[in-house]
């Protein structure tokens, strides 16, 4: 049950619940694995620097890895890592057979190129799915290690709606990790697919014609209600953090998306909340890469997830 219904305005769509169930399928598959083939799915992260945001996103997904019986290895490094130091590193993992996932946590310090870091990785191992052989299979021909937030979006998308087909999708945002994947699996699904972007003349009109409306642009609460078609499928990727406004602790912060949610549910047919929706997915879809890899590196096919 992936659906709260609210009465009058959308459904919410509970990302948190549908991630839930799909990490216990992943743990179950991983444990399958492991008792039937001697091997316990490996994702190293390697974190350059002690960014507070990163060390926790970086934190969950280890802790995560470690709950479905999978191993996580972390690697963290000082900021003042030198490319060539992260390169031998991944040049290591990609040696390791314990080692089936690499994730390089992103943003990288600017002395290091994020595009050479991730063209290292060996694609078979490349679990966040940036590497430009698996983009360039994604939209060619599929089959390949989908990034992971795209990918845990088009779960719940189908989820909701089913069949994409020839629906409408808008994506906000062209991202390498996010608006260009969710375009090429949104396209795959036979969407009649658009892509808006900081240049986009009208944003407003041309997100009135969405049936599927995908805001991926880091903008808070940008998308408004106005916006949006009555009746669609709203998926907000953003996380933004913005004053609380509270007298008694001036300095609290909250987490909002890149829609004003409270004016978008009222128009939706359906709508992620931010948090605990997106955020969860993208975080069970690395455990299924990291399942998916560990599979294919020893010759067997997709695991049922
Ligand atoms: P980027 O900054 O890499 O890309 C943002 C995109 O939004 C760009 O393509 C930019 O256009 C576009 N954009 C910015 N302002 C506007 C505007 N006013 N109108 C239209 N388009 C605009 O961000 P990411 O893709 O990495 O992330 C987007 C958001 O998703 C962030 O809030 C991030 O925190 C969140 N995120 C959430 C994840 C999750 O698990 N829930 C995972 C990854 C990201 P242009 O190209 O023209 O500059």
């Amino acid at each position: 049950m992936t659906e709260i219904n609210r009465g009058a305005s959308a459904k919410i769509i509970d990302g948190k619940s549908f991630a839930a169930g799909l990490r216990a399928r992943i743990g179950a598959e991983a444990a399958k694995l492991k008792a039937e083939h001697g091997l316990v799915a490996g994702l190293a992260v390697v974190l350059v620097g002690e960014d507070p945001a990163s060390q926790v996103y970086v934190r969950n997904k280890s802790k995560a890895i470690a709950e479905a019986g999978m191993q996580a290895f972390d690697r963290p490094l000082p900021a003042q890592t030198s490319e060539a130091d992260l390169l031998a590193l991944v040049g290591e993992l990609n040696a390791d057979p314990n080692v089936h996932g690499i994730l390089v946590q992103l943003p990288l310090p600017e002395h290091i190129s994020a595009h050479v870091v991730i063209d290292a990785i060996d694609p078979v191992k490349d679990v966040d799915g940036f590497h430009f052989i698996n983009t360039g299979k994604l939209w060619a021909a599929g089959g390949t290690l989908v990034p992971c937030t795209p990918q845990g979006c088009m779960m719940l998308l189908r989820d909701v709606l089913g069949d994409l087909k020839g629906k409408e999708a808008l994506v906000i945002g062209r991202s390498n990790i996010v608006g260009k994947p969710m375009a090429a699996l949104l396209l795959a699904e036979n969407c009649t697919v658009t892509m808006a972007h900081s240049r986009t003349n009208d944003l407003p009109a041309v997100a009135r014609r969405a049936d599927i409306l995908i805001a991926a642009t880091g903008r808070p609460e940008m998308v408004r209600g106005d916006w949006i078609k009555p009746g669609a499928t709203v998926i907000d990727v953003g996380i933004n953090r913005i004053p609380a406004l509270s007298d008694h602790h001036p300095r609290k912060m909250r987490l909002v998306g890149d829609v004003a949610f409270e004016e978008a549910v009222k128009v939706a047919g359906a709508i992620t909340p931010v948090p605990g929706s997106v955020g969860p997915m993208t975080i069970a879809c690395l455990l299924r890469n990291t399942l998916i890899a560990a599979c294919r590196q020893i010759g067997l096919g997709h695991p049922a997830v």
